[in-house]
């Protein structure tokens, strides 16, 4: 079907018939054309919500907040009162505030994410292929005809891919803390997952809508770590270690 979009020719191009559209009410409608304005978006007045964060970049959701929940930057919009009324999960957060084993909790530090170790191994790897690379590079200037030797040469190909390795690491290893790491008590409303199929394994995305204090709510990635660890449940209270929009670890607190 033709949208009312479709309807405007070029200057002095024949009309080819009626124009049609369809009017509100379902009806075919004649030649009164309304203006094709578009739907309004269901939630945030596109006027003052922002569509992504002026302090780290991150997409914003479509609603209202008064802070960005992936670095906290204050983005001038108070609402955090949503028109259902208060959030099923306000009474849940006061308890974990009040809780005593918050503080404990608030000043852990998590392992790393994928990413740092991902990073970590490349370093190794590049240590290990400069190690190889420069022996090999040495016994053949020593043993197999000098610096211009086939067996040097193979060597100084291996130091060199090993400085890329390390580099590579460094730079992955730097990425992954890049974003402050963030511990915030909050709760996890929903998940939902992403499967990448790549080659012959893959891997599963997982994606956290945690919700803080003041109503404040943000989708979180959570890279899957494999079958040995699982993955967070949802309706689940705790402290949130977040960097920028990946979640990094979430420490259950029982209220
Ligand atoms: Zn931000």
């Amino acid at each position: 079907m033709r949208s009312c979009c479709q309807t405007s020719r070029p200057r002095g191009a024949p009309a080819t018939g009626r124009i049609g559209f369809q009017a509100s009410n379902g009806q075919a409608a004649g030649a009164t054309l309304q203006p094709c304005v578009p739907a309004p978006p269901a939630m945030a007045d596109p006027q003052t919500a922002p569509k992504t964060c002026p302090g780290c970049g991150a997409k914003l959701p479509d609603v209202a907040l008064s802070i960005c929940p992936y670095c906290v930057t204050p983005l001038g919009l108070d609402t955090g009162k949503t028109e259902e009324g208060e959030s099923p999960f306000a009474g849940r957060l006061q308890r974990l505030l009040a809780h005593a084993d918050l503080p404990d909790a608030m000043a852990w530090s998590p392992p790393e994410g994928p990413e740092f170790i991902r990073g970590g191994q490349l370093v190794f790897r590049g240590k290990l292929a400069l190690t190889v690379g420069a022996l090999a590079a040495l016994a053949g200037i020593v043993l197999a005809g000098g610096p211009a030797s086939v067996v040097a040469a193979i060597g100084y190909a291996i130091a060199l891919g090993g400085v890329w390795l390390l580099i590579q690491g460094k730079r992955v290893t730097q990425a992954s803390v890049q974003a402050e790491l963030l511990r915030r008590p909050g709760v996890i409303a929903d998940r939902r997952s992403e499967t990448n199929l790549k080659g012959l394994g893959g891997s599963t995305d997982y994606y956290f809508l945690i919700e803080f204090e003041g109503g404040v709510r943000g989708e979180f990635l959570w890279p899957g770590r494999g079958v040995n660890e699982e993955p967070y449940p949802s309706n689940l209270p705790g402290v949130a270690y977040t960097r920028g929009v990946e979640l990094v670890h979430f420490k259950h607190i029982r209220v």
